[in-house]
């Protein structure tokens, strides 16, 4: 299935919640789902959707968690299956893979303003991890791994404006951003509790437990 190219507010939208897609626009008071909460399309306001049924909740929920992070829907299963062949929770070890994933990491590092911009930036091979060159966003990333701005890519302006940025950004306690050397290392793997998006990811275990 080809990867979603639509207006981004409109996936919020479809959700009734705010996903995050676009950077600063979300969090200055423009973003779209504030001022039009009914879901697209002609009967989003219709209310016809009042009492949710068990399916459609967990569909609801996987639809979300997979907008959040950008995925489409093999790509998504994949991780599905991944974490319930892991030892632990399955629906934790699913945030956990997802939250790993390369494009992930860059956003939450604050070296990009959504994750669909992590992606492009990392394709366009601005990053090294452990010193290497990476360019593929799905990678995931382990404990003491270090992700570093290529010397290359120092002198485009959009990597010197994030780099800029990113004394206002708050990088999550599992991941130690040092500001001078653009530099992130996993201290150690996300725990749930470190994932703050409300997720209700036991809906989408049952979901494609069916
Ligand atoms: Fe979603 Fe951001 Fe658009 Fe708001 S501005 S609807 S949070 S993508």
């Amino acid at each position: 299935m080809a990867r979603y190219t639509g207006p981004s507010c409109r996936l919020c939208r479809r959700e009734k919640t705010k996903l995050f897609l676009k950077g600063d626009r979300c969090l200055n008071g423009k973003c779209s789902i504030e001022h039009r909460s009914a879901a697209p399309g002609q009967h989003g306001a219709s209310g016809s959707r009042a009492k949710e049924k068990e399916y459609g909740k967990q569909l609801r929920e996987k639809q979300k968690a997979k907008r959040y992070y950008g995925l489409q829907e093999s790509q998504f299963k994949s991780y599905f299956v991944e974490a319930d062949r892991t030892e632990g929770v399955t629906g934790e070890n699913l945030l956990i893979l997802l939250e790993r994933r390369f494009d992930n990491v860059v956003y939450r590092m604050g070296m990009a303003e959504s994750r669909k911009e992590a992606r492009q930036l990392v394709l366009h091979g601005h990053f090294r991890v452990n010193g290497k060159k990476a360019t593929i966003p799905s990678m995931l990333l382990k404990a003491g791994d270090v992700i570093t701005v290529r010397e290359e890519s120092r002198s485009s302006a959009k990597i010197k404006e994030l780099i800029e940025g990113l004394d206002s950004r708050i990088a999550p306690k599992w991941l130690a951003v040092d500001k001078e050397a653009v530099k992130a290392t996993l201290e150690a793997l996300p725990k749930r509790e470190d994932i703050d998006f409300p997720f209700e990811e036991q809906l989408i275990v049952e979901l494609y437990s069916k």
